[in-house]
């Protein structure tokens, strides 16, 4: 089997082809710290792509409250349980990835999920960790009890288990922007690709008889736009551009500032060994060993960074950016206490204030003999 180079295990891994990475590659960065589970990005998906038959159940976005929360239920426990055990040492995961735990005759160590999995995108919703004495009240943050919403789309993996996995090559990896999609006219609905892919994003339609996904909005992309689930969001927690290959670093592209320069947004379970492309900023007030185990060992500085970015003018103007503009941002700065970004020319299309300007109303309008406040 051929080996590949996966920057964010730090080492050569195994998987089903050769090395072969796209002209770009697009990738999201999501804020869960700042998520308010109004699933308003849930609900722009399904209405854009999944309103069919035979796709009732699906939620291509979906958001769900960790630790209890999952769609489907159990996805990644089952999949640390499949990997077992694995350790970090000097930026190194030791264990093993989905590709190399596979036994004999498989591609892909994976699991099925039944439809009772798929039936309850809601479970465990705003169910906390740990627990308060009967009648006490939250004195301290943070306290011991903690939740986290966790919005979760398809990785558009650089090394994809659904592709790999599939037995009749329907699945593909266009060159041109790094987006996965199933060849709807390849595909014969074997559902390897549903129990392959760690994150289980790959869904299966049973009018169709074919496995869906998540498209990345691809018509959007094309045209220069941030997908519907970014351009959506409430709480302005989303971002989606290019990141730069493992090589290179563009301190000026958003996401490669917020993933390889700050390092405050990190892979999903990098070590299922797919090299997800959605990252996160872990969740600054959950327990720290679960994180950790989600989002690898940089979880604890990344936190740090984060909680500090009220010093960092540059960060903060960035995050200002999130949520500010339709179009994709492939350059910003951040200078005179304005953040700004530009399209793949250099030109400047949006600007925000760090800092928004107030301004307090005279008490009355002698121009007008009116009371300006609220006089009830
Ligand atoms: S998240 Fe799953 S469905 Fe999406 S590209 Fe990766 S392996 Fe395939
Ligand atoms: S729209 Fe944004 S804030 Fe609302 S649930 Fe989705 S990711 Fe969270």
């Amino acid at each position: 089997m051929p080996e590949v180079f996966n920057w964010q295990l730090g080492r050569k891994m195994q998987y089903q082809y050769e090395e072969s990475r796209p002209k770009r590659q697009i990738a999201w960065v999501f804020d869960p710290n700042k998520c308010i589970a109004c699933q308003t990005c849930t609900i722009a998906c399904k209405q854009t792509w999944t309103w069919g038959r035979g796709q009732e159940y699906m939620l291509w976005n979906n958001v769900e409250t960790k630790p209890y929360g999952f769609f489907p239920v159990g996805w990644d426990v089952q999949l640390l349980d499949m990997i077992g055990p694995g350790a970090w040492k000097d930026g190194k995961y030791e264990g093993k990835t989905v590709f190399e735990a596979a036994g004999p005759g498989e591609r892909v160590k994976g699991w099925q999920p039944e439809s009772e999995h798929w039936a309850y995108p809601n479970i465990g919703e705003d169910e906390p960790a740990g627990l308060a004495d009967q009648g006490s009240y939250i004195k301290q943050t943070p306290h011991d009890m903690w939740f986290y919403y966790m919005a979760r789309i398809c990785n558009h993996c650089t090394y994809p288990a659904c592709l790999a996995a599939c037995p009749r090559q329907a699945i593909y990896k266009r060159p041109e922007d790094g987006i996965v999609l199933v060849d709807q006219a390849r595909c014969r609905g074997y559902q390897e690709c549903v129990s392959a892919c760690p994150y289980k994003k790959v869904m299966f339609n049973n009018t169709t008889r074919t496995s869906e996904k998540c498209v990345a909005c691809y018509p959007k992309i094309e045209q220069g736009d941030q997908p519907q689930c970014v351009v959506t969001c409430i709480g302005r927690i989303r971002i989606a551009g290019f990141i730069s290959p493992p090589d290179v670093v563009d301190r000026r592209n958003p996401i490669d500032y917020l993933v390889k320069v700050k390092k405050v947004a990190l892979p999903l379970y990098a070590q299922s060994g797919t090299e997800p492309n959605v990252y996160y900023i872990p969740p600054i007030h959950a327990e720290r060993n679960y994180t950790r185990q989600m989002f690898g060992p940089e979880t604890d500085s990344a936190i740090q960074k984060y909680a500090n970015a009220k010093d960092d003018p540059e960060l903060v103007g960035l995050m200002m950016l999130f949520g500010a503009t339709e179009r994709i941002i492939h350059g910003f700065d951040v200078k005179d206490g304005i953040a700004r970004g530009y399209d793949e020319a250099g030109k400047e299309f949006v600007s925000v204030p760090l800092r928004e300007p107030s301004f307090i109303r005279e008490y009355f309008d002698d121009v007008r003999g009116t009371y300006l406040h609220n006089t009830t």
